[in-house]
């Protein structure tokens, strides 16, 4: 099967001239990774690659060699439509969905809708940078140091640096592969994990004076006003689910980002195998992880607040 999967992705590849990538919306560390990673592979095979973020790319990853090639928008044809870290078409962003649904979707969400031709999704793989590291060589493609910076990216941030439930053995031995290309992992490690903006730090004050908690929940809520108030750019929570996630005696945190036009973004991390915080995340049209879920749901935040923590309740 898998075997099938390889072959016909490498002849895809093969044959194709222009190929466009991209990663999901509101991309994280594991989707820029895994865009620059192939796209730099394909490039040194001397592929016309165009790899796209129409909402630009975080200025937190624009350490990383590749990261000067992203585009805001396509130019001119393509012929092949890839798409990583990305488990349903509608987080493909909205200026690309009129190349309709990509041909491969290479991805590691356990809630991969498998809307393309060819889906390459493996739910146990720690990230789709994982994925990657593992095929790349399959497909001929080769990992040079840039690549291997990329991909190094994409496990450390969506494994927390090696520490998430889902961590497995396979993420370090590869880890270690990517390292002995030379890949300088500490400051990676810092760039991609542990430095943060004046401006994110005061976002954070505005988020943790908010912080409630009922039995094993904990939650907190970042408004536009706070956002505004610290002169914050951009539209998510600076990560701080992720400290939230740390609070003892409560398994499970929330956090919820008020959008504009409302909207409000929900993100979910649990502590412990036995909670499943992504089907709590489908039930709002969101998805993720069993550890690690989010979801953007239409309404206000006193709107979506209680039906969101009733039905995050119902599974503790
Ligand atoms: P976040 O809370 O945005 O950090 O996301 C946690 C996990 O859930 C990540 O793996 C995301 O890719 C996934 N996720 C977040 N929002 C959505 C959504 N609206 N639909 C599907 N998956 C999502
Ligand atoms: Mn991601
Ligand atoms: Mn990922």
């Amino acid at each position: 099967m898998i075997e099938a999967i390889d072959a016909s992705i490498k002849e895809r590849l093969g044959n194709a001239e222009k190929i466009l990538i991209t990663g999901h919306i509101r991309p994280d560390g594991d989707a820029i990774g895994s865009m620059l990673a192939l796209g730099l592979s394909l490039l040194n095979a001397d592929k016309d690659v165009q790899m796209v973020l129409p909402a630009g790319l975080p200025t937190a990853f624009s350490h990383l060699e590749g990261s000067e090639l992203v585009q805001k928008e396509t130019e001119g044809d393509i012929d092949l439509f890839i798409s990583v870290d990305c488990a349903d078409f509608s987080r493909i962003h909205e200026d690309l969905q009129s190349f309709g649904m990509p041909a491969i979707n290479i991805d590691h969400h356990i809630t991969n809708e498998k809307y393309a031709e060819i889906n390459l999704v493996e739910a146990d793989s720690v990230a789709t940078a994982s994925i990657l590291t593992e095929h790349l060589p399959v497909w001929g493609l080769e990992i040079t140091k840039p690549v291997a910076a990329a991909l190094l990216t994409g496990l450390i941030t969506d494994t927390l640096g090696f520490r998430t439930l889902n961590m497995n053995p396979k993420a370090f031995r590869q880890a270690a592969t990517l390292m002995e290309l030379g890949i300088d992992l500490p400051d990676l490690y810092y760039q991609a994990l542990v430095s943060r903006s004046f401006k994110a730090a005061r976002y954070w004050g505005a988020g943790l004076s908010s912080l409630e908690r009922d039995g094993q929940m904990v939650w907190a809520v970042l408004s536009l006003k706070n956002r505004k108030a610290v002169n914050y750019h951009g539209n998510d929570d600076a990560d701080l689910i992720n400290m939230l996630s740390a609070i003892e005696d409560s398994p499970v945190a929330l956090i919820f980002v008020e959008q504009p036009k409302e909207m409000v973004k929900v993100s979910w991390r649990a502590r412990g195998k036995e909670w499943n915080v992504a089907q709590v995340a489908a039930q709002f049209g969101g998805g993720g992880h069993r550890a690690a879920a989010g979801a953007t749901i239409k309404g206000s935040l006193d709107e979506i607040k209680p039906k969101v923590l009733r039905a995050t309740r119902e599974i503790l």
